[in-house]
């Protein structure tokens, strides 16, 4: 019996130079969904959407410099220390002490199934200072100086902002 093959991408790869054949390869093996926010030369903009957007696809960047080299994550469009508004996307390990925290009892409605819960500041192995909840872990055993790791919701809220969201946890 003559069977025909469903072809559903023969179309695509018709006119296809080579570089686009990459990009149709690379959505085709199911690579995290991107809806990165980008400029006009393609290159993604340093936004905290595009910061969220690199957490959906389970990865903490960071923005850095590309005049003086300082890191910041989240990321920001002006360096904060020279002011240049050059940036590239850094991967950064996520890994991180604990700062300071505090545990929420009474959070914002939009936290109240969470709660109580801790949020803290976690300083980055690479410098930044990231805001983050700390989870996984005992209240009674957070401690100011307590490694930690980063890790991603897999679900995205429901509320504004719909973002997915990163979480530190206790380091294994
Ligand atoms: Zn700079």
């Amino acid at each position: 019996m003559l069977v025909d093959l469903p072809q559903p991408e023969s179309s695509i790869f018709t006119n296809a130079g080579t570089s686009q054949l990459k990009t149709t390869t690379t959505m085709t093996t199911h690579e995290p969904k991107s809806d990165f926010i980008l400029d006009e030369e393609g290159k993604i903009l340093p936004t905290i959407e595009n910061f969220y957007q690199h957490c959906a696809n389970r990865k903490l960047m960071g923005a850095k410099c590309t005049k003086c080299g300082t890191l910041a994550c989240p990321p920001r469009g002006i360096c904060q220390q020279c002011l240049g508004t050059g940036i590239e996307w850094v991967q950064l390990k996520g890994d991180g002490v604990l700062l300071t925290y505090t545990v929420i009892h009474f959070p914002p409605t939009q936290f109240l199934s969470l709660a109580p819960y801790a949020v803290g500041i976690v300083k980055l192995e690479e410098g930044p200072n990231l805001p983050a909840m700390i989870k996984n872990v005992n209240f009674e055993h957070l401690k100011i100086g307590i490694p930690l790791q980063i890790d991603f919701e897999t679900a995205v809220p429901e509320e504004w902002p719909k973002w997915p969201r990163y979480f530190f946890k206790p380091r294994t």
